[in-house]
């Protein structure tokens, strides 16, 4: 099967498994997408949520991180891998958002990407997930297996796997093609023991035997 053919296939057979693709982090707000998806590098979404209960409790507003005093809202997340840094992007994001957008969430990859702490991936999520827009493809550590597994792609680093993806699928799939990925990375195909009798692309896949 051509990778085109096989794509279409992948995505056909993962979109009725996972019929509602959409990120597993908890928000109210576009930029507590933001603030979730900035905690979740190398952190499990499950941890992220139970530390954005509290947290956006107590900071209810892009103002609220922006005039935090910083050695408390790293305390607040203090839980999560690389929190120091993450909490002082968090506040210098929500300081930026407020002096240069408005307090309002950009649209376009290279205003995201301006923020600190925000990279292609996270900026794909927010593009995706807060405005419906196909950007591009967020990968992720699960999606970077998945693809690889299936043979979607041969490189490692993720600017050149999302390329990959980019180029065999159609623009209107970026945007589910990243969660269904991970929804199966997450259930079936593991990292450690792949689920392979109980997965979908089972007669299809590659790596069926690994
Ligand atoms: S058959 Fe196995 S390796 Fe292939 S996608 Fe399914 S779980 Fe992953």
């Amino acid at each position: 099967m051509k990778a085109q053919e096989m794509i279409i296939e992948i995505i056909k057979r993962l979109k009725k498994e996972y019929p509602e693709p959409k990120t597993v982090l908890n928000y109210k707000t576009p930029f507590e997408l933001l603030v979730a998806t900035i905690l979740s590098a190398q952190t499990t979404d499950t941890h992220v949520n139970k530390v954005t209960e509290s947290l956006f409790k107590k900071y209810k507003s892009m103002k609220d991180f922006a005039d935090a005093k910083l050695e408390t809202l790293q305390k607040d997340v203090s839980s999560v891998n690389f929190y120091r840094n993450k909490a002082k992007n968090i506040q210098a994001a929500a300081r930026m958002l407020i002096e240069r957008f408005n307090s309002k969430i950009p649209k376009t990859m290279d205003e995201l990407t301006a923020l600190p702490g925000v990279a292609r991936k996270t900026a794909n999520i927010i593009i995706f997930n807060v405005y419906g827009i196909n950007e591009g493809i967020a990968v992720d550590t699960h999606v970077k297996r998945v693809a690889y597994r299936l043979g979607l792609t041969e490189n490692e680093d993720p600017a050149k796997i999302e390329a990959d993806l980019m180029t065999i699928t159609q623009q209107k799939d970026w945007g589910n093609l990243s969660h269904i990925l991970i929804f199966h990375g997450r259930k079936i195909c593991r990292a450690k023991k792949p689920k392979h009798e109980e997965c979908v692309l089972y007669d299809i896949c590659p790596s069926r035997d690994i």
